[in-house]
């Protein structure tokens, strides 16, 4: 799956909806993204730059559209699902040092070509997909991606009729003109042409329908058959892509290049459940999400997906208020968060805007607001309740002041040698424990969770006896190492902290059952 003319067309969400109609008739189907950026992983990069950075089980920090391919799919991906050029040329430059190229020049073709190639294959020797669905990342034409195209190309020699090329472009509507255009639709083509890539398939992206002219058009002009040409219409919702595609025959159509025979029976019942449910909501509730990167949504993606899976559950619309926490102030909180019903307090780094965090829980703690605080949150949660209900004023975290005589949210003692910022956080997934009787617990219906982890900084178990002697409870635990995972209050609507970040594992079919909880309390106390 390659892209032209201009990025975000929404690759990442047809490969998604490819892969969901291909999975809902029954096939085993993966989808990887191949990022042309120099970055070993996105890790690294500031969310403005990059969007959030999604986090598998097995610890890799990689592109958010592997969110989407698992919220559609409802399958684990991995580290192998994201490539970046950076891990590719770091793989091929760590080969070259090791002497395992014997004296050969090293070259983008074959050896970084190869490595790419082995990449994306490298799935396929885990199990037997059926199909494995590769995003290209950015826009064909890009100097970056040019290996990538390279090595796809080749690809295609060594698998045949296995192996078909999608290209997702723009057709767009001039409205001085009155038309709709293909002309960028037939550069790009051509650009792809240059690299001996032919497409099989054009989706191409639109705010208008294609008419069958047109859509002939671009059929005679990029030789694409007449069927191949699919229209790809700007929808209201992310989830109703897929139904879209199915309408448009893009499943068929991928069966038919490849010679599969088509007997598997589509079912997507719950899907269509889901989104009968999503377009039709009976109420309406206000949540806050508090973070400080809230010029951009992608910062906060998994969240917002998170939100809206589990509020389709309950029938209800959420009007979300991204409020930058940078701009709370004790005398504006009432104004801030005027008619908000539940409050989220979102994961983050560095010393901007923390106070904002710390007050936003102040406000839920004090007017019994439901409150739901993710990583950052938590830790924000941790301080507020340290300094004004034990009156330790001067508690803080370490990574914002290194000199608090009360670092309640400290380095563990493993994280205070690393020096280096790439891939070295606590990672991925760890397995924590609920006490009984708590929030948590009946929220999982489950004593043993594991959830996937991306911070530094945790809970000082030094603090532990007098952060837990009132009515703040540990609700979770890691049992390896026992550090503290959940905290929440007694005496409050719902009042929950996590260190992990459940917000991840929230698909479309499992709706994430905290989020789920957070949601339905927000319902109930608004009832109230
Ligand atoms: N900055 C905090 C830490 O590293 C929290 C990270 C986060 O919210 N993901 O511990």
């Amino acid at each position: 799956m390659t892209g032209g003319v201009t990025s975000s067309l929404g690759k990442g969400i047809i490969s998604a909806s490819l892969g969901k109609l291909l999975k809902s008739r029954n096939y085993s189907v993966t989808i990887q993204k191949l990022d042309p950026y120099i970055n070993v992983d996105p890790g690294t990069m500031n969310p403005y730059e990059h969007g959030e950075c999604y986090v598998t089980e097995d610890g890799a920090e990689t592109d958010l559209d592997l969110g989407h391919y698992e919220r559609f799919l409802n399958e684990h991906t991995s580290s192998e699902n994201n490539v970046t050029t950076g891990s590719i040329y770091q793989k091929v430059i760590n080969k070259e040092r090791r002497g395992d190229y014997l004296g050969k020049t090293v070259q983008i073709i074959p050896h970084i070509t190869d490595e790419i190639k082995k990449r994306i294959q490298l799935l396929s020797s885990k199990k037997n997909y059926d199909f494995i669905i590769t995003e290209i990342g950015g826009t064909v034409g890009d100097i970056e991606s040019l290996p990538y195209i390279e090595a796809v190309r080749q690809l295609k020699r060594e698998l045949k009729e296995k192996c078909i090329f999608i290209h997702l472009t723009l057709v767009p509507y001039l409205s001085a003109a009155g038309e709709l255009k293909t002309k960028p639709t037939q550069h790009s083509v051509k650009l792809l042409l240059e690299s001996g890539i032919q497409p099989d398939i054009l989706v191409c992206r639109t705010e208008k329908e294609l008419s069958e002219k047109l859509k002939n058009k671009i059929s005679l002009f990029c030789n694409v058959d007449i069927d191949s040409v699919i229209q790809s219409i700007d929808a209201e919702s992310i989830y109703k892509v897929p139904i879209l595609m199915k309408e448009e025959k893009l499943d068929l159509v991928v069966l038919k290049k490849l010679n599969v025979s088509h007997n598997n029976k589509i079912n997507l019942v719950e899907w269509t459940n889901f989104l009968y449910k999503l377009e039709n909501p009976k109420n309406n509730i206000k949540i806050a999400l508090v973070g400080k990167y809230v010029q951009l949504t992608d910062s906060y993606k998994s969240i917002i997906e998170a939100i809206t899976h589990a509020s389709t559950h309950f029938e209800v619309n959420v009007d979300l208020k991204l409020i930058n926490s940078e701009e709370i102030l004790e005398n504006n909180l009432c104004e801030k968060f005027n008619n908000v019903q539940g409050i989220i307090v979102a994961p983050g780094f560095g010393e901007r805007g923390i106070e904002g965090k710390i007050l936003s829980v102040h406000y839920c703690r004090k007017n019994n607001i439901p409150f739901f605080g993710i990583c950052l949150g938590m830790q924000c949660a941790v301080i507020e309740y340290m300094r004004n209900v034990l009156g330790k004023k001067g508690a803080s975290t370490s990574e914002i002041d290194k000199t608090t005589s009360i670092p309640v949210i400290d380095l563990m003692h493993n994280q205070k040698q690393i020096k280096e910022k790439g891939g070295s956080m606590r990672l991925g997934s760890y397995e924590c424990k609920l006490i009984e009787n708590t929030i948590v617990s009946s929220s999982y219906n489950k004593k043993i969770i594991n959830e996937r982890h991306r911070h530094r900084y945790e809970f000082n178990n030094n603090f532990r006896e007098l952060f837990f002697s009132k009515d703040m409870i540990m609700s979770g635990y890691n049992p390896k190492n026992n550090l503290v995972e959940i905290i929440e209050l007694k005496n409050h609507p719902w009042f929950v902290g996590v260190q992990f970040h459940p917000e991840y594992k929230s698909t479309v079919q499992n709706p994430h059952p905290l989020f789920i909880s957070f949601i339905n309390s927000i319902i109930k106390n608004y009832e109230k």
